[in-house]
This record gives structure tokens, sequence and C-alpha cells, in this order.
């Protein structure tokens, strides 16, 4: 049985065995195992059991197909664009709760209390420790500039995670100098393309490249795969900015489905995954960054340093997605 469906199969049994009185069911597209220890949390408080589905593929097809019926009461996802999605086909409620108001900023929040971030991760620059030297890059605006010159690697410009920073990019510099920008960036590629964020830090262990673009938590990921280390020691961990913003941010979050058979007990699960305890669990198995303002953050994340994230409303960065898939297709940007 593969991996795959070995999840499948238990979630759906689990689903289907209620164990509890009360209980919250979750379609998540997060592996069960980063989030399993929040859950166990938020049980021994309450008493109330979580029923974790993992839908790797299809979830809103799936949300669309069980309709009223869907045992769902909760969706976990990654990305401001799966999050859009969601809210695009109509499968999910509105949540009022001044918990979750109070504790989330409010860029980092659906205006129509439909979806909530519950962390953020940073989409940073990886930077050889031997070939690129303190304060060599700082801007994004930077990454176009001539002197990175066959010196940077990406995966695809059309991948959701630099489709969102493209949308930064388009808030901060209007389309015309995002358009620009990209062509600068593509002219600077060392190698068309390929492969996920981690590949790209491969490519500076192996020399290929000086400088990527990653999510912060890929860092977390790699030191904690023996097979990865050397790749995640070749480099440090840089924030750019924009000229005029901060470091590019992306989330994890939540939200509520139309079904909710238990709408209540998931509302309390919601609010307990924003308050302190569970803010700093969550965010140390993901190595991620907490939405709750004080909250802690692991001593791994902590020692990448400290940076100012950028404050455009996600909702603004959904809405400039066209734009931005546009203008990456223009430029050519993976060809
Ligand atoms: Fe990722």
């Amino acid at each position: 049985m593969s991996l795959r469906s070995f999840f499948l199969t238990t979630a759906c049994i689990s689903l289907a065995a209620p164990a509890f009185a009360q209980e919250v069911n979750i379609y998540t597209t997060r592996q069960p195992a980063l989030i399993q220890p929040v859950m166990d949390a938020f049980t021994a408080q309450t008493g109330i059991a979580v029923n974790l589905a993992f839908v790797s593929d299809g979830l809103v097809e799936r949300l669309k197909a069980e309709g009223k019926r869907s045992p769902a009461d909760l969706v976990m996802t990654v990305d401001i664009a799966n999050l859009q999605q969601i809210v695009d086909a109509d499968v999910i409620q509105p949540v009022d709760s001044g918990v979750l108001n109070a504790a989330i900023p409010a860029n980092l929040r659906s205006e129509n209390n439909l979806w909530f971030a519950l962390t953020t991760r940073a989409r940073i620059v990886y930077a050889s420790r031997d070939r690129v030297a303190d304060g060599e890059v700082t801007t994004y605006e930077d990454l176009a500039s001539g002197k990175w010159q066959g010196r940077i690697c990406t995966r695809s410009g059309l991948h959701n995670y630099n489709l969102a920073l493209m949308s930064a990019v388009i808030a901060h510099k209007g389309e015309a100098g995002a358009k620009v920008w990209a062509e600068g960036v593509r002219a600077n590629l060392a190698r068309k393309p390929e492969g996920n964020d981690r590949a790209q830090v491969k490519a500076i262990w192996a020399g290929e490249c000086d400088i990527s673009l990653g999510n912060t938590y890929y860092m977390g990921e790699m030191l904690a795969d023996p097979e990865q280390t050397a790749w995640a020691e070749a480099v440090r961990i840089i924030f750019p900015t924009f000229e005029n913003g901060g470091t590019h941010v992306n989330v994890s979050g939540v939200a509520m489905t139309k079904a909710a058979p238990n709408r209540e007990e998931a509302l309390k699960l919601i609010e307990f995954l924003v308050s302190p305890i569970a803010q700093g669990i969550y965010a140390e198995l993901n190595t991620e960054y907490p939405v709750l303002e004080g909250a802690p953050i692991s001593d791994l994340v902590a020692s990448w340093g400290s940076f100012t994230p950028d404050d455009v409303d996600l909702e603004d960065l959904a809405k400039n997605r066209p734009a931005a898939l546009r203008i990456m297709e223009e430029v050519n940007f993976d060809g």
C-alpha cells in the first residue's frame, strides 16, 4: 500500500468511527505528522477528539462533491492561492470570532472572516556561505540587477510560491515594473527553473548557482533530513525586503466548511489554534512563524534572524495572481 493510500484509508476509517462524544473532523493538505501534536494538545485540554484526513489532491473537488453531507468541519491548507480557491468554490462559511480577530493581524485573515492564517513563512534568499558576502543582497529588486547574472536558481515561476511573490512585486511596483523585474531575474538564472525549493539549495551546494529563492521552513526540513543537511549547511538565510516594504510572507491557514456538522467544537479548535501554547507548538513543528504576536518561536527559527514582514494584504496578493501568472508567461520565465 502506498503511503498516500494508507493515509486516505486510515483517514476514512477514523472519520467513520466516533470514539468520543464530541469531535472535529479536518481535511488537511498538510502532513498529519506536522499537525497531530497540536491536535493532541487540544484533545487533552477539551476532551474533544480531532480526526485528521490527509487530502493531498482534489480538496476543493471533494468538498464540492460531498456538499452538505461532508463530514469535514475544517480545512487546513497552505498558500493564499489555495485559500482563495476554497473561497471561490463557495465551500466555506464565515466565522465571527473576537478571539480570532484579536489574535491574527488583519492582513493575515480574510476580510469576510472566511479564512484565518495560523502560521507564516517568509520567501527569502538562500545564499552560498562561500560565494556571497554579507550585505550583497538586501532587496528583491536587487535580484534583477546584472551582478547576479548566471548566479540565481529558482523553482518554476508558475509555482504558487513564486506567483505569490510576483503578486507582491506587482503590489509594490505595478504591473509594468513587475514585468521588468521578472525579465531581469529571468536573465540572471543559472539554469531553467526546475525542481522544488530544496533542489535549488542543493544546486548552490553543488556550485551551480550562488543564491536561490525559497521558503524559510525548508531550512528546518533540510536540517532534519540527513541526506540534505549538507545542502542546508552550504547556505544562510537572507531576508530581502522590497525597497518600499518588508519581507514577503505567505501563510498556512484554516477555514470552516459550509457543512461543518460540529460547528461549535470546530470553532473551539480554531480559537485554540491561535492561543500562545498552540501557536508555539504548531510553528515549531513546521519551523514556521506564529501569527500571534509574542508567541514563542523555535530556537532554530530564531537563529535565522529577525525580519519585518511585508504588510501587503494577503487578499490583494490573491487579486494580483492572474496578472502575476500572465506576466510570468509573457516573459517566458521558465523557458
Ligand atoms: Fe512548501
